[in-house]
């Protein structure tokens, strides 16, 4: 499945250009993405998880890819995990409020020991 815009003379339609611009330029330096250094983490029928890390700035994307009968589209956003940490956080369950009140406690023992070291 071709995913980016790529040197060859075959055009897009501008609807496709405009989905695909997230994976084709890095939104925070505007530079062009080398295909190369992008990375399918998972791909299911009419789906791919892509992972892009920018060479100039370091940033890295992550971006889901429809391909249906509708089209091609995208969603993404801009991440600092890494692909290992996106794969073992996808996995993971959620968050639970006994997960929030361990943090909390966590915490507040912490700012203690600070306060009598300090
Ligand atoms: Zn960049």
């Amino acid at each position: 499945m071709p995913i980016l815009p790529n040197n060859s003379s075959r055009r897009y339609h501008p609807f496709f250009d405009e989905n695909l611009k997230l994976v084709s330029y890095c939104p925070l330096c505007d530079s062009h993405y080398n295909l190369l250094e992008a990375r399918i983490l998972e791909e299911q029928e009419g789906a791919s998880l892509i992972y892009i890390r920018c060479r100039k700035c370091q940033s890295s994307i992550l971006a889901l890819i429809f391909n249906n009968h509708m089209g091609v589209s995208s969603v993404g956003l801009v991440t600092d995990l890494n692909p290992e940490e996106v794969l073992r956080y996808r996995s993971a369950g959620e968050v639970a409020e006994d997960d929030v009140l361990w943090s909390y406690q966590y915490l507040q023992k912490i700012d203690t020991v600070v306060e009598l070291l300090g």
